[in-house]
């Protein structure tokens, strides 16, 4: 089995070029391609022709897009960009996957909502995003459900990884340099691993071979729900336990509300997932959003 893996260097495509490689011959390109046997081939999103060229010539059975305009706040400023990666891509992916027979693999976000009450959002529930961010990763949604290709698409929240930068690591060196934090307490959701989001994408696709009528969309989140407020004293307090405990300036981490840190773009309060039905469709279990935290801490202190 061929699977070509799109956006291999970002959070999430550096964790699937590692899960997804036990499962068959992995082509993975970033922006920039590479040179494949018949000539180039294009990874950039922002490259429509190029990139259902690459479909053609690489002929997978599954595609995985981990690429995304994922800059919330600067999409506000670039909407044609962001609607190209995240919107009109996806589309071509989808239109690709449904000529070939690929399967096609895309992650979404709870971006899509728009954060009213305290529920954990549900797959079918009305989406309602707040930014350019939301509204181009919807229509990319939007694009392959309404494609015939066959699709899993993966909603996933507040994605972190050890490698490259990440809000812990901004909290671990605000903490240093300051006497006191102050951290956004009314947006609710649970910090995702993009360990354990590769992880579940491989153990969804070996489902997938035996059935493949579990297609659709799922919501994947680590379990539970924190603030950032909350995440960031959490990830505070296990730096100081730490083997090599880090020495701390700030005396204070303090509470924020949203409204009082103006960003471009704006971003849901509520981000809850329900997941009920990826884990009963697929047999998984997810675990606690500090289990992956403290394992992300222990790689990166
Ligand atoms: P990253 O920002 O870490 O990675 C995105 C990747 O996409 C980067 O490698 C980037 O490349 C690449 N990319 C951007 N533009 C292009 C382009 N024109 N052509 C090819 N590649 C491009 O994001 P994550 O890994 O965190 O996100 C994975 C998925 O999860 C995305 O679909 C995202 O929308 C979704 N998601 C992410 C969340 C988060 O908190 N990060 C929350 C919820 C969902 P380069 O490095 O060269 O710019």
């Amino acid at each position: 089995m061929r699977i070509l893996l799109l956006g291999k260097n970002g959070q999430l495509g550096w964790e699937l070029q590692r899960s997804l490689a036990p499962l068959g011959e992995l082509v993975a390109l970033d922006r920039h391609g590479t040179d494949g046997l018949s000539g180039p081939l294009a990874g950039d999103l922002a490259d429509l022709d190029g990139l259902a060229a690459t479909v053609r010539a690489v002929r997978p059975q599954i595609i995985v897009n981990a690429a995304a305009y994922t800059a919330v706040d600067k999409a506000e400023s670039e909407p044609d960009l962001a609607r190209c990666i995240n919107a009109d891509a996806p589309a071509v992916l989808a239109r690709e996957a449904a000529t070939s027979g690929a399967l096609l693999v895309h992650y979404s976000t709870d971006y899509v909502f728009d954060g009213r009450g305290e529920q954990p959002w549900r797959e079918g529930d009305a989406t309602g995003p707040l930014s350019v961010y939301g509204q181009t990763k919807l229509a990319g949604e939007q694009a392959i459900g309404q494609s015939a290709a066959q699709h899993l698409v993966l909603r996933t929240s507040w994605v972190y990884a050890a490698r490259g930068g990440n809000f812990v690591k901004t909290m671990l060196r605000l903490a240093q340099e300051r006497e006191r934090l102050t951290v956004i307490n009314d947006q609710w959701g649970a910090p995702t691993g993009a360990d354990l989001i590769a992880d579940v994408t491989a153990h969804a696709l070996r489902q997938w071979r035996a059935r493949p009528e579990c297609g659709g969309t799922y919501h994947l989140a680590a379990a539970g729900v924190t603030t950032w407020f909350e995440y960031a004293k959490y990830a505070l307090a296990q730096a100081q336990q730490a083997h090599t405990a880090v020495p701390l300036k700030a005396k204070e981490v303090l509470p924020m509300a949203t409204k009082d840190y103006p960003t471009p773009a704006k971003r849901p309060h509520n981000s809850r997932l329900d997941t009920r039905k990826l884990q009963s469709t697929f047999g998984l279990r997810l675990p606690p959003w500090q289990d992956g935290v403290r394992r992300m801490m222990a790689e990166i202190l």
